[in-house]
């Protein structure tokens, strides 16, 4: 099978099941374990924050976040396609008690004067705003980048209604590979930031969220309350340090295949590349080709190929670490077989 499904299906590399075998561990509810705490220095040194917080998923860290940044009856501004507020269950509303606030955006960034324009003023009917939160890169968009001049403007206007910012940066590696800015120019911007070891970085369990040392403190709580307090958890951390250690860099071959997959794709009859492909996702319309995207998906099944629905027409593609240049020829002559 070529598995295009997401960046999530990959297994671990030799590097990191040797790293999770020799791991030195200790008990993390205690703060003993030293490859936990290693993973968490590593972390916060790299995004320029003062403390990290390894957390079991990116979703468990976006809700913590929340969580520690806002109170109950809060309103959270965030752009209507965000994983936050897609694909989270409510987390927000069912756990931190708040409301969210969506705005359209344009491939995955919310105009500045928008987020302005919803930050609630003083009255005795509104929520009061308690966090503005962004997703770089932004997976409904296709894997887009948030560019940096946006998430400055919109730093800008927080800071100046004094309004934390969150970055769901569940990808943040792939915004950094493809634009060469690095991770830490982007946290810089934001008071807090989670990212996933678990997509592209190819670790098998985990995502870090980092902060000022007090917000680390709470969210430290938070991350108890929610049962995430792990014990000897260094044998699933280590494996997070090769994935800083090792994988980062790589992430450009996964943009390059998926750009010639995307540009393969794009030149068959029949079908759309919706997304400007930018880093590992591909959005492909399949309505002209005369599939739906279930029936799409269930012919690339039977051809050995496998990704998901993104719409009733769209598909999603994402590369990753196991995907070779090799496989992308392979999908794209089985797929030209498709659609002929
Ligand atoms: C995958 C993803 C998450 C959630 O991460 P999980 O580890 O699957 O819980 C959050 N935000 C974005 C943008 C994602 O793509």
């Amino acid at each position: 099978m070529i598995d295009l499904r997401s960046d999530t299906v990959t297994k671990p590399t030799e590097a990191m099941r040797q790293a999770a075998y020799e791991a030195e561990v200790g008990d993390d509810v205690y703060e003993e374990d030293p490859t936990v705490n290693k993973l968490e220095e590593r972390a916060a040194e790299m995004l320029g924050k003062d403390a990290a917080l390894f957390v079991t998923s990116g979703t468990q860290g976006n809700q913590i976040a929340i969580l520690t940044h806002c109170k109950p009856g809060d309103e959270v501004i965030l752009e209507q396609d965000a994983h936050l507020f897609v694909y989270e269950g409510a987390a927000m509303s069912a756990l931190a008690g708040v409301q969210p606030r969506t705005i359209k955006g344009e491939r995955g960034a919310m105009s500045p004067a928008d987020v302005a324009s919803a930050i609630r003023g003083e009255d005795i009917h509104f929520p009061e705003t308690g966090l503005i939160c962004l997703e770089n890169t932004h997976n409904k968009a296709g894997g887009a980048v948030l560019p940096l001049e946006n998430m400055k403007t919109i730093a800008q206007i927080a800071r100046e209604h004094h309004i934390p910012i969150h970055l769901d940066g569940a990808r943040l590696f792939n915004a950094a590979a493809a634009t060469g800015i690095s991770v830490d120019r982007y946290a810089a911007l934001t008071d807090t930031v989670q990212f996933c070891l678990s997509k592209g970085l190819g670790a098998p369990v985990g995502s870090i969220i980092a902060g000022s040392a007090d917000f680390i403190k709470q969210a430290r709580k938070w991350r108890k309350r929610l049962g995430g307090g792990l014990r000897q958890s260094g044998i699933v951390a280590a494996p997070g340090l090769v994935a800083l250690n090792e994988m980062t860099e790589r992430l450009v071959e996964d943009h390059q295949h998926a750009e010639k997959l995307a540009a393969g794709l794009a030149e068959l009859d029949g079908l759309t590349v919706e997304n400007e492909v930018e880093t590992n996702i591909i959005l492909v319309n399949t309505k002209r080709a005369g599939y739906t995207a279930e029936q799409f998906l269930d012919a690339l099944r039977a051809e050995g190929i496998l990704a998901v629905p993104f719409g009733a027409h769209t598909v999603r593609f994402v590369t990753n670490y196991h995907i070779t240049e090799e496989d992308i020829e392979s999908v794209l002559t089985k797929v030209n077989q498709l659609v002929n």
